[in-house]
């Protein structure tokens, strides 16, 4: 039997990129997976995926800045998969400015997205995981949460902020079977590595490809990441039994 079988998941941002991949790698191996976004057209598109390949997900449109909608997200999985019992904080976003040209809106709306996002999921997570005596929450921060990131303050603000929730929500909850981490990437092969490529051309000139090799050179790799990478770190952390893994703040490079 697949080893998360009978479990219920939720994946924030899991329409596309890192979110899409976990989303996928949590049905196959046995789970229901809700899978939500802002975007329903990608969402219902990686729930066509998972149903294609014989699993079972539901799509909801979820705004995780919205506290509401996150609330009502986890009520119609519980009525339609049952409570949520892992929890994969993806969805986040970035921008790239020197510290003194970043906009107010851009700082406010990052905290926003990957700080209040991951605060109101945990939150609404949480009862059911307590009461069932067993939750798994893994939030995707960054190897810019554990060290600083040029001309992403707020970025690396946010994932430093998210590294801090997981590791004092995490003393708080294992005593009720909940363990907390943070699975911390370099580069990620998606839309977000793009743009970043994209806005170093275009500011320097540099090609390309030279923009890619500036990039990875600042994490040390020498190829970024796919999906599917982080995907398995997650799905190991969500196998895992016990509590002894919690509070992890884990590099991928
Ligand atoms: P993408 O830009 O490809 O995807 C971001 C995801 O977040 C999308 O699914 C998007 O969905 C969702 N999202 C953004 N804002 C919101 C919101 N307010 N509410 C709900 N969903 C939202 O990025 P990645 O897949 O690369 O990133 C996923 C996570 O991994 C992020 O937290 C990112 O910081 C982290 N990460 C990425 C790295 C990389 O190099 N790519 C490296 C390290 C960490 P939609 O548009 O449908 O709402």
């Amino acid at each position: 039997m697949a080893e998360l079988s009978g479990r219920v998941a939720l994946v924030t941002g899991g329409g596309h990129g890192i979110g899409r991949a976990v989303a996928l790698a949590l049905a196959a191996e046995g789970a229901a997976v809700a899978i939500t976004g802002r975007n329903s057209a990608r969402l219902d598109a990686v729930r066509s995926e998972v149903e294609a390949r014989g699993g079972r997900a539901e799509a909801f449109v979820c705004d995780v800045v919205d506290k509401q909608a996150v609330r009502a997200a986890f009520e119609q999985t519980r009525a339609t998969l049952g409570p949520v019992e892992i929890l994969v904080n993806n969805a986040g976003i970035t921008a790239s400015y020197k510290f003194q040209d970043t906009p107010d809106e851009t700082w406010e709306s990052i905290l926003r997205t990957n700080v209040d996002g991951v605060f109101y999921c945990c939150k609404a997570a949480l009862p059911d995981m307590i009461a069932r005596k067993w939750g798994r929450i893994i939030t995707i921060a960054s190897l810019a949460g554990l060290g600083g990131l040029a001309y992403s303050a707020a970025y690396s603000a946010s994932k430093h902020a998210q590294i801090g929730l997981t590791r004092s929500l995490a003393l708080e909850v294992a005593r009720h079977g909940v363990t907390v981490n943070a699975v911390c990437p370099g580069w990620v092969e998606t839309e977000m590595l793009e743009t970043a490529i994209e806005g170093l051309v275009h500011k320097t000139g540099r090609s390309p490809d030279e923009a890619r090799a500036d990039l990875l050179a600042t994490t040390g790799q020498t190829r970024a990441l796919t999906p599917d990478d982080v995907a398995a770190e997650v799905l190991r952390l969500a196998r895992l039994d016990g509590v002894s893994t919690t509070g992890q703040a884990i590099t991928l490079l």
